[in-house]
């Protein structure tokens, strides 16, 4: 069977967890976790990293620093995870969709200004699969209607636009190291910070709402309640996990890499026969091999690809069903504009199985069989 995914292990994390365990530090903020906020820091350029315990989490603590009211409207893709929305409907804000491109399912710049109403207070755009959204365009007219930018960084970990680091280019980013994104701590996230002023409420928010950081620093010699918070803070064994994982980040990102290019050239031929569709990685945007889908034509040879591929042990996998045909996203969203992608792009497109450490040979056996696919 080739899996479509296995969660990243690099056979270090049993002697971190042990460590974070002898530190007699196994809460939020110890030394592993300080370690992967700072190697986050260097390595995007944000003002401040902070780990947490989710994506999700992260995203949750945007929306509380964003002051996400009842009433507010928020502009996003509806092909995403639910957790994009849950963060905002949770504050009691109306998720607003707009359709998305067809070229790489990010949501379509060119459509947000015209949904934006007096209610609107924030733009979330999702890099979908590590690709890029056009932040320029949606930073201009963020910067225009003084709007705020939380960047669903969920799979953007190492990819950036125009030299900018995913996640570092909006007010917020977010990170996921769920054990099915590139780096995992099993369950776990980043917020990214980039104004430095807006870090010590981020801390607070994190902290029970408490300004309980400032005091381990030595800032002041007692800690109090100071906001509405939550707890955000993951197990330090947890960034002990990710910690042997961020440490060869590059070797990791070399060998998804790898079977990334390998799936694009084998499969070259089929695109340029007009049978498939292949991921389009626009200009100025470097990925980061999260992922590597093909489009079928329809739904119907999509169902039946995958049917094949699993009569040959290969797991492939389709993706999000739009939020905005759910039950919960017609509870607490709209579709503003016409779905003339969302649904049509979101049907053809299968996941082909991409992990760390999987064998070339597996890669081949997997464009074998879909190009025999396509032959019958
Ligand atoms: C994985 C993912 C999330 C959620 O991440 P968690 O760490 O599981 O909370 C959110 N958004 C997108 C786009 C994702 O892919």
């Amino acid at each position: 069977m080739i899996n479509f995914n296995i969660p990243p292990f690099t056979g270090k994390e049993p002697e971190y967890m042990a460590q974070a365990i002898q530190n007699h530090k196994i809460s939020g903020d110890g030394e592993f976790t300080k370690r992967c906020n700072r190697w986050i820091e260097d390595r995007t350029g944000t003002a401040k990293a902070l780990l947490t315990t989710s994506c999700t989490h992260a995203t949750e603590m945007a929306a509380l620093l964003a002051d996400i009211k009842p009433g507010d409207e928020v502009i996003m893709p509806s092909y995403t995870f639910v957790s994009t929305a849950d963060a905002f409907v949770l504050r009691g804000a109306t998720a607003v969709f707009v359709d998305i491109r067809p070229d790489t399912m990010n949501i379509n710049e060119t459509l947000i200004e015209d949904a934006i109403t007096e209610k609107t207070r924030a733009i979330v755009p999702v890099h979908y699969a590590g690709v890029s959204c056009e932040m320029d365009t949606i930073m201009d007219i963020a910067n225009r209607h003084n709007l705020i930018v939380v960047e669903d960084a969920a799979q953007g970990v190492m990819a950036s636009y125009k030299g900018k680091a995913l996640g570092t280019i909006g007010d917020y980013g977010c990170f996921s190291f769920h054990e099915t994104k590139n780096y995992s701590m099993g369950e776990g996230g980043c917020l990214l910070i980039r104004n430095p002023e807006n870090a010590e409420k981020a801390e607070i928010i994190r902290e029970k709402g408490t300004n309980r950081s400032k005091f381990f620093r030595g800032e002041i010699d007692k800690y109090t309640w100071v906001e509405a918070g939550s707890s955000y803070l993951p197990s330090d064994m947890n960034a002990a996990y990710l910690w042997a994982q961020l440490e060869i980040a590059d070797e990791i990102y070399a060998d998804r890499m790898r079977t990334w290019e390998h799936y694009y050239e084998a499969l070259t031929p089929l695109k340029e026969a007009g049978r498939i569709e292949l991921p389009v990685i626009p200009e100025g945007c470097v990925h980061n091999a999260h992922m590597f889908y093909i489009k079928a034509k329809d739904l119907e040879e999509r169902s039946a690809l995958i049917t094949f591929l699993k009569s040959h042990e290969i797991s492939s996998v389709f993706h999000y069903i739009p939020l905005h045909g759910a039950p919960a996203g017609q509870k607490y969203g709209r579709f503003h504009g016409e779905d003339r992608y969302t649904t049509k792009e979101s049907e053809r497109l299968v996941r082909l199985p991409l992990y760390y450490g999987l064998e070339p040979e597996k890669v081949q056996t997997v464009c074998e069989k879909i190009t025999e696919f396509y032959s019958r």
